[in-house]
């Protein structure tokens, strides 16, 4: 690793201006994707500024209509939390199970936002990339997963994006052109080396969860060890279900494309019995939007295959625990 500065911010604004200011800088959460992606030297930086300290960004807040989470949240406290138990189990079902107890003591929900994409030719150490070429995403001027192409195909492996995203949630932003709030899905672009919508020094300050009344939710992921590890896939559901029917219906991703995504085209299935047609329109959708390529030692085409199936079971499982 290069030698390296790390500055403790008194605030959010001392925070932003530090990043404008400083050589090379990152910000520093929890430290468990940044810190050994810089050990393997895929990621760079002169300049740690280190936001764990901020009390701002530590907050989980129940509003009138909604929940708002800190950024700094760590896993395990978001998992604790009384308030996010009872508003959103779900999120609670994806936290606990990104990577392993020890790293959710200090791995926090903006970091697991904004980790970075990953790949079998990517995620190695500098001698292993040293020996066996350098990738476009880093050092590299092909892409060793699709030679021909001009793009990255890195995956995001996030775990609690996915679950946001079919709870609709929005996020705040401060950066040195002011604050914003936006709908999660517009932080993520389809493209491996360039994933999310940030500008320089923009710094995430919290989710906000609505409340989620008539809803029934749950996520699923396929990885290699049971124990610790991203997810090779994964797919979070919710539904409102009417009587016999699916009343509306949100299926997000991860694992499978560069960005985590709502899955398009579900509104045709609103207000649908979920028999087999259904199920087959929803197998097409899920198919036409994930694109796993061979960026894992896993098969892209056991990911494409695992993604539908959890999909199709998770549906059937939150539509027989629904009330009528
Ligand atoms: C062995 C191992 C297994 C893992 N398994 C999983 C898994 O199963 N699922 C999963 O989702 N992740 C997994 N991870 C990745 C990582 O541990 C988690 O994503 C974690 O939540 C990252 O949070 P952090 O606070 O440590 O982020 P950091 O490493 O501190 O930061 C990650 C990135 O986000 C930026 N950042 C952090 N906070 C902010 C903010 N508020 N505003 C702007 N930028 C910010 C940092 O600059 C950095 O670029 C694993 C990591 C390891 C090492
Ligand atoms: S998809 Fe291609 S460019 Fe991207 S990290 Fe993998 S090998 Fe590198």
């Amino acid at each position: 690793m290069q030698p390296l500065a790390i500055l403790k911010p008194a605030s959010l604004s001392q925070a932003v201006t530090m990043h404008q200011a400083e050589p090379q800088p990152r910000y520093l959460a929890g430290g468990t994707d940044l810190v050994p992606n810089m050990r393997k030297n895929i990621q760079k930086a002169q300049t740690l500024i280190d936001i764990s300290g901020l009390a701002e960004l530590r907050e989980i807040r129940t509003e009138s209509q909604s929940l708002r989470i800190g950024a700094g949240v760590t896993l395990e406290a978001f998992c604790e939390a009384p308030a996010v138990r009872t508003h959103a189990p779900l999120l609670v079902q994806a936290a606990s199970q990104v990577a392993a107890a020890t790293h959710r003591a200090t791995a926090t929900v903006g970091g697991n936002l904004l980790q970075d994409t990953r790949c079998y030719f990517y995620n190695q150490s500098d001698w292993w990339r040293t020996a066996n070429e350098f990738c476009m995403k880093c050092e590299g001027d092909i892409c060793r997963v699709a030679p021909k192409s001009d793009r990255c195909y890195a995956c995001y492996s996030g775990d609690l994006a996915p679950a946001l995203l079919v709870l609709d949630a929005r996020i705040d932003i401060v950066g040195p052109t002011g604050t914003r709030q936006e709908p999660l899905a517009a932080l993520f672009a389809d493209d491996g080396m360039h994933h999310l919508k940030l500008a320089a020094g923009d710094l995430l300050v919290s989710v906000e969860v609505p409340a989620q009344a008539g809803w029934s939710a749950g996520y699923e992921k396929m990885r290699l060890r049971g124990a610790i590890d991203f997810p090779l896939a994964g797919v979070a559901v919710a539904l409102r279900r009417d009587g016999n029917r699916v009343a509306e219906l949100r299926v997000a991703c991860t694992g499978v494309n560069s960005y985590p995504g709502l899955v398009p085209g579900l509104e045709a299935l609103a207000g649908k019995v979920p028999d087999d047609a259904f199920y087959a329109t929803l197998d097409k959708a899920v198919r036409k939007e994930i694109q796993p390529m061979a960026s894992t030692l896993t098969a892209a085409g056991y990911r494409r295959r695992i993604v539908s199936a959890m999909a199709r079971r998770l549906v059937g499982k939150l539509f027989a625990a629904a009330c009528n």
